[in-house]
């Protein structure tokens, strides 16, 4: 089977079903528009419910492709819904204004489908929506999700900020190393994040941490500091690394 045919035969549909409009995305174009919405989004929201929608494209279709789309009926949409609305226009208005994009490896090209969707939202009327299945937006994110990437400025999110991430950038992209340690809910590394520091390491430490954590699998985009190593790599970096949590050294999109 070739995978790229079939990643690139789905994508996904932003949809406002009451008014008969649509916004359709292919998976790269979606990833595009999850980048800038972050963007335009993370230094400016302020309430639970506009931090939980610019987390929500922080987050989507990083590990579900083609799973991103929603129909506008579906947000959480609360009893101040209008403010909410206004919201998400300022966002999508930013976006179109091309807010952070020299913070970006490349140059969207979307102004087309940022258009059509502010169409759609500006048409569309929101009411309040019980029980959405994508989350309740009245509830505060967790305080490591909030954290602002140092480069990029846009929120961590759940799997850290995705403008780092050098599966979902450009492959020529410049990139620095960063160590990601994460405390997990019952100290197993599986279990859930409940808490996540991530600090820049300067290149010319590198060498001396790989040379004792080993070197990352050719694949791979970093490697984990074993316990046996924390105290060595810590002397290196001048910064304790605590035994309670996972450190992970690897490269992220500059
Ligand atoms: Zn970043």
């Amino acid at each position: 089977m070739d995978r790229t045919i079939k990643v690139e035969a789905v994508g996904n549909h932003f949809s406002a079903d009451s008014i008969g409009l649509d916004v359709y995305m292919t998976n790269g174009g979606t990833d595009v528009f999850c980048d800038v919405m972050a963007l335009a989004g993370s230094s400016v929201a302020r309430t639970v419910w506009q931090q939980n929608l610019v987390l929500h494209f922080c987050d989507l279709v990083r590990y579900a492709i083609g799973m991103g789309g929603f129909d506008l009926a579906e947000l959480p949409w609360t009893q101040d819904h209008q403010a909410e609305q206004d919201f998400f226009i300022v966002l999508l208005d930013r976006a179109i204004h091309r807010t952070g994009w020299e913070k970006l490896h490349y140059t969207p090209s979307i102004d087309y489908k940022l258009g059509t969707f502010m169409q759609m939202l500006t048409t569309y009327y929101a009411s309040p929506m019980i029980d959405s299945g994508i989350g309740d937006w009245t509830i505060a994110p967790k305080p490591y999700l909030l954290e602002m990437c140092m480069r990029h400025a846009i929120f961590q999110g759940e799997f850290g900020c995705r403008l780092c991430d050098l599966g979902q950038q450009p492959i020529d992209a410049p990139f620095v190393w960063e160590m990601t340690s994460s405390y997990t809910a019952d100290g197993t590394i599986n279990s859930e994040t409940i808490n996540r520091q991530i600090s820049q390491i300067p290149d010319e430490l590198i060498p001396r941490i790989l040379a004792i954590a080993g070197n990352p699998e050719p694949r791979s985009v970093g490697v984990w500091i074993k316990p046996p190593h924390l105290e060595p790599v810590s002397a290196i970096i001048g910064k304790p690394l605590d035994p309670h949590a996972y450190h992970w050294l690897g490269k992220a999109v500059a």
